[in-house]
């Protein structure tokens, strides 16, 4: 096999576990369900249809993810309306590969800035992962991307991107890493479809027992060259060779809209990511027909009605410098049983007492229970750790609750 490097890939010892709706979650506080939203985009109707769910059989609360996703808290398992109610609304489209619908693309593209514009890729690629049988194989940590040029989903650790050099051309990145392999944005679709199809045949060379094998490109050594050399009928694109190692790194990035933009879209953040039922509501009707859920824990009104901004600043963040877009925490007690401490609680304290601290530099602190610390974002942050319900562990130092800054 061309790929290997002599150095081991990863060796997993469990299953990847990561819940679905049909499939979901069992944590202290009942099932949780997640909710993939390709490209994060949801229709109006459908985020009416989530927050009824939430509201007659979950906690009342829907939660936003790292990948731009939606998550229920609080079900019970045996339930049937969860999967009975997102079928209707369309946003379970297949069984057999809900939980490898991950797919981000730049949730301003065609609204502002970008090289290209992909919109409607990500539906596109979604429609060709379910069509494809095989593909249900893939981690359900396995994550595409659709860079529209600006580097804000690169920049997210997709284990295949498509990143715009242009508004007709694009590479593909495993990895981080560019392989020469580009194609126009309408083929972007077939080539990740392609490209994972690729991945699956790499691992089960690096691992004839499914249960060791890799959940993301990243723990295959070589990966780029291999998926590249398995893509005959895309064509390398020869130029692309002299600035590799300049693009190897993704652009720091964020474009995290919050405000309004030039081009007239809306962001909004909900504190620490939640949402009540009500919320999400007044977000269909002040966003229909179509909004944006970005991997960033905000969303994005691409046609917000008149006045909007206003009316959604009452419970939901609009102003762009606002302390609790440098506070995110994971799920925490009482709901997740590894939790040492109350952490959203914590949390929400921080934001009242103004957020991070200045001097402390621009990073914003991510809150957490346990060492695993779920939920941590890629932008620059600090890890604050629960070691007690009233003490962390931030910067080397441990301090009391009221010390976290
Ligand atoms: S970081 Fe720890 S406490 Fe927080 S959700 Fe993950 S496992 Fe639970």
């Amino acid at each position: 096999m061309p790929t290997v490097t002599g150095v081991p890939p990863t060796i997993r010892t469990r299953t990847d576990a990561c819940p679905g709706v049909v499939s979901p979650h069992a944590a202290a506080d009942g099932a949780l369900a997640r909710i993939r939203l390709p490209g994060g985009t949801i229709g109006a109707p459908a985020l009416r249809a989530v927050a009824a769910l939430a509201r007659e059989a979950g906690d009342g609360t829907v939660h936003l993810t790292s990948r731009g996703n939606l998550q229920l808290r609080g079900l019970d398992p045996a339930d049937p309306r969860p999967v009975e109610h997102l079928t209707a609304a369309g946003l379970l489209p297949s069984r057999t590969h809900e939980r490898v619908r991950n797919v981000l693309a730049s949730p301003l593209s065609g609204l502002d800035g970008g090289l290209a514009d992909v919109r409607g890729l990500a539906a596109a690629l979604d429609r060709g992962l379910c069509a494809r049988p095989a593909l249900s194989a893939l981690p359900g940590r396995f994550l595409f991307a659709l860079d529209d040029g600006r580097g804000d989903v690169a920049a997210e650790r997709p284990d295949l991107c498509w990143r715009a050099e242009g508004p007709d051309r694009g590479e593909l990145l495993v990895a981080d890493t560019p392989t020469g392999v580009s194609c126009s944005p309408a083929e972007a679709p077939g080539l990740l479809l392609d490209a994972a199809t690729a991945f699956l045949d790499v691992r089960a060379a690096h691992a004839a027992d499914p249960a060791a094998r890799a959940w993301r490109a990243a723990e295959l050594p070589g990966a780029a060259t291999a998926v590249a050399s398995r893509l005959g009928d895309h064509t390398p694109s020869p130029s692309r060779h002299d600035d590799r190692s300049a693009r190897l790194r993704p652009p720091e990035g964020g474009d995290v809209l919050v405000g309004a933009s030039d081009g007239g879209a809306l962001g909004v953040a909900p504190v620490l990511g939640a949402l009540s039922a009500g919320q999400l509501e007044r977000l269909a009707a002040e966003g229909a027909p179509e909004l944006l859920v970005t991997p960033w824990r905000t969303l994005v009104l691409p046609v917000p009605a008149p006045g909007a901004a206003d009316r959604l600043a009452a419970g939901l963040v609009v102003d762009p410098g606002h302390p609790a877009l440098r506070v995110s925490a994971c799920a925490g007690s009482p709901g997740c049983a590894r939790s040492l401490a109350d952490v959203r609680a914590h949390a929400l304290a921080l934001v009242a007492r103004g957020g991070p601290r200045a001097d402390a530099g621009p990073e914003a602190v991510h809150v957490v229970g346990c060492g695993r610390r779920c939920g941590a974002p890629h932008t620059p942050h600090r890890d604050a750790v629960a070691t007690g319900p009233d003490t962390y562990v931030i910067d080397g130092h441990t301090i009391t609750t009221e010390e976290l800054r």
